[in-house]
């Protein structure tokens, strides 16, 4: 046991990727993870990413509970909250991960791929923020870790609605780190540049190279990369942190 060990950490979208990847950065006996997912598209298949998922944090000797629960609706949100709280009765860290793409060109994009985004990717952590910030400022302590990108500070051609979801969560991310700063409670943000999972799998060739070429470090991201500085700003050493964007970008973003 560490002195981080004894807490409930809530990480959504953590069924596959880098949220998979941060449930399993957590995992130490004494700690307790809930995750969510949701893919309507593949219902089966998600539920044994997240059986892998819950095997792992398991192997690791914590404590694992996965839940089919969509961030972008309101009573799911607030019904997964209330299942860690009967659980547990207490949340420690909240890690907003989950995040889609429906990328288009601005001319072309549709009315219903920005509405999308912008509900997973923003409107989801507000939900979230909420719901674990009202539990963490009764306790007088919790982190937030919000999974933001570099292309909400930078911009990217062909995801108007992704990097207005990451610029805006970016704000997000400051203003709760001052509303509740005085709770005990800091929130701050991760922008990753290019990390492999099945995000990024899908990228066509010429994209992929032209990327790694803007990567000083000269190599594509890996989850764990990610989740180790999420553990981080979870941590002890993270106390007097609040309202900062880390980039995790190999040197994509200075
Ligand atoms: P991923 O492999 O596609 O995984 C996304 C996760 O989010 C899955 O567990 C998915 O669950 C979950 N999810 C999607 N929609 C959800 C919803 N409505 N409610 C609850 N969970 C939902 O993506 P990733 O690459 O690990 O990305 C994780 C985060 O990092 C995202 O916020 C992404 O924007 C950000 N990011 C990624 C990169 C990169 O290069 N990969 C770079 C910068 C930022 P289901 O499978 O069940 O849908």
């Amino acid at each position: 046991m560490t002195e981080n060990s004894d807490r409930t950490v809530v990480v959504t979208g953590g069924s596959r990727g880098i949220g998979r990847a941060i449930c399993k950065a957590f995992a130490e006996p004494g700690t307790r993870i809930f995750f969510n997912y949701f893919s309507p598209a593949d219902p089966e298949g998600e539920k044994a990413a997240a059986e892998e998922t819950i095997a792992l944090v398991r192997q690791n000797g914590a404590e694992a509970q996965g839940m089919w629960a969509n961030v972008a609706v309101p009573a799911e949100v607030s019904q997964f909250f209330d299942q860690v709280m009967e659980a547990t009765g207490r949340v420690d860290v909240l890690v907003n991960n989950a995040g889609i793409l429906r990328d288009a060109l601005m001319a072309r994009m549709k009315e219903a791929d920005w509405d999308a985004v912008l509900s997973v990717n923003l409107k989801g952590p507000f939900l979230c923020t909420q719901a674990a910030a009202r539990i963490m400022a009764k306790q007088r302590s919790g982190r937030i870790v919000n999974m933001a990108s570099v292309v909400g500070v930078i911009g990217n051609i062909g995801q108007a609605n992704y990097v207005a979801a990451k610029a805006g969560l970016i704000g997000l991310t400051k203003t709760a780190a001052k509303e509740y700063a005085s709770r005990g409670v800091t929130v701050n943000a991760v922008a990753p540049g290019f990390i492999d999972t099945d995000m990024t799998a899908g990228l066509p060739e010429k994209v992929r190279t032209a990327m790694l070429a803007s990567i000083p470090l000269g190599r594509s991201g890996s989850p764990e990369d990610v989740a180790g500085v999420v553990r981080f700003l979870a941590s002890d050493a993270a106390a007097y942190l609040t309202g900062q964007v880390l980039h995790v970008s190999g040197g994509m973003v200075m």
